[in-house]
């Protein structure tokens, strides 16, 4: 018998950054939340360790070579367990779930999202691609099965969280906050030759490898941009990036008299986690406060777009529309996968996305399967793309 005092959760990518931190907020509210559902693709260890511990009613193995491991050590818990991208993607329609927690990496994200949805399943979205990658319909859908969208990813939690209040007041811009990662300040000359290990060594936040070199190349606050459109309601001449190196104030929103709120605490993803889960309710926590005697001095400076292309590339994608921002996504994840093989250099990731964007057909007003067919179209252009030039 279901609880009703407690909330329900299936966290899509348990094993991933996101996943492990959303576990341990549950972990430190017990009462609270029910862990329904986990699923991983390859961890399965992991994963097999988590439901020991949580007791879901179902967990998903997606690499489907890994199902007789999770199954034998699930099973005799009384552990359902499934395998294969099916089973994620229709796990989430379950009756007991109250919040699916998108955080598995990627493209991935979008069907599941998009099933949970229209089962009534609100959405405490870590995954921004997808709603880079099909925003319009997320955003609708959302609309129509009365689903709220609950933004994970810190600076939308924040701009979520100074809108309480402001229901008549409509928003004048946002101001995204960006780090500038690991290469702030770098030229092109020296980025030419950077490795992925400089390039995966954050300065403020440990998260998953793809997002961490997103962060270096700008492509994440570019998806971030995209993503503040469709959470927000926004206009790209509305949406705006200032680089903060310290990631203490999460990102702020103006309104029309001018005035700006600003969400403000030390980086820690667990906050806007326990936000998403406990909406509209602040749970108690215990984690580190921010001291401001002990940070005399926030700094903000410009994005250096000609050197960090991706950044007006994602504005670009913005503002053309239709399928340019799934095509963006798209061409970046083979972009990132490539340059984190040692396949292409991290200067050769923008060239990637802009022939791209260039080259795949532009499609205005795209439909879900349109999306699918740009997102399989571009991936092909990008595993093609010109190999090394003769410099
Ligand atoms: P990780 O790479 O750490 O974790 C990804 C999770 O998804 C893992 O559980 C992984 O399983 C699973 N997964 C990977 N590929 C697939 C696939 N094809 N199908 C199904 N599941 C898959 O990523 P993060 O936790 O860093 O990021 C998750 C999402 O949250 C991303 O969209 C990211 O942009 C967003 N986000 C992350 C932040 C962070 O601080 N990490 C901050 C804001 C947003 P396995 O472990 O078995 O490979
Ligand atoms: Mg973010």
């Amino acid at each position: 018998m279901k609880d009703p005092n407690k909330k329900y959760i299936a966290i899509l990518g348990s094993t991933g950054s996101i996943g492990t931190q959303a576990l341990e907020v549950i972990r430190a509210n017990t009462g609270r939340f029910v862990v329904e559902v986990l699923t991983a693709e390859n961890n399965a260890s992991l994963l097999i360790e988590q439901a020991v511990e949580f007791r879901p009613n179902v967990v998903v193995i997606g690499n489907e070579l890994l199902y007789p491991q999770v199954k034998s050590a699930l099973e005799p818990l009384y552990i359902k367990v499934y395998c294969g991208a099916k089973a994620l993607a229709s796990v989430v329609e379950m009756e007991d779930i109250d919040i699916v927690l998108t955080a598995l990496v990627g493209y991935a994200g979008l069907i599941p999202t998009i099933n949970a949805i229209k089962a009534g399943k609100h959405i405490a979205l870590a995954n921004k691609e997808t709603l880079v990658v099909a925003g319009d319909i997320v955003t609708s859908l959302a609309r129509k099965h009365n689903v709220a969208i609950l933004p994970v990813d810190s600076e939308h939690s924040a701009i979520f969280q100074c809108l309480p209040g402001e229901t008549m007041n409509p928003i004048e811009k946002i101001i995204l906050t960006a780090s500038g990662g690991p290469f702030r300040g770098k030229s092109r000359a020296e980025l030419e030759h950077v490795t992925k290990q400089q390039a995966l060594k954050h300065p403020n936040w440990s998260m998953g490898s793809k997002i961490t070199i997103d962060s270096a190349s700008l492509m994440n606050k570019g998806l971030e941009v995209i993503e503040a459109k469709w959470l927000f309601g926004l206009k790209a001449e509305q949406i705006e990036v200032i680089v903060h190196p310290q990631s203490i104030i999460h990102s702020m929103v103006q309104f029309e008299d001018g005035s700006i709120k600003a969400q403000m605490g030390l980086p820690d993803m667990k906050l806007p986690i326990q936000y998403a889960f406990g909406f509209p309710e602040r749970l108690k926590a215990s984690y580190p406060r921010f001291d401001f005697a002990k940070y005399p001095s926030l700094t903000f400076e410009e994005p250096d777009m000609k050197t960090f292309h991706n950044l007006a590339l994602a504005y670009e994608a913005l503002r053309k529309g239709g399928n340019m921002p799934c095509i963006l996504n798209a061409a970046n994840e083979i972009a990132v996968e490539k340059f984190l093989n040692d396949q292409i250099a991290f200067l050769e990731m923008p060239e990637m996305i802009a022939e791209c964007m260039a080259k795949v057909p532009y499609i205005a007003i795209p439909s879900l399967e349109d999306y699918i067919e740009t997102d399989t179209i571009t991936r092909k252009k990008a595993q093609a793309f010109s190999q090394p030039k003769i410099k």
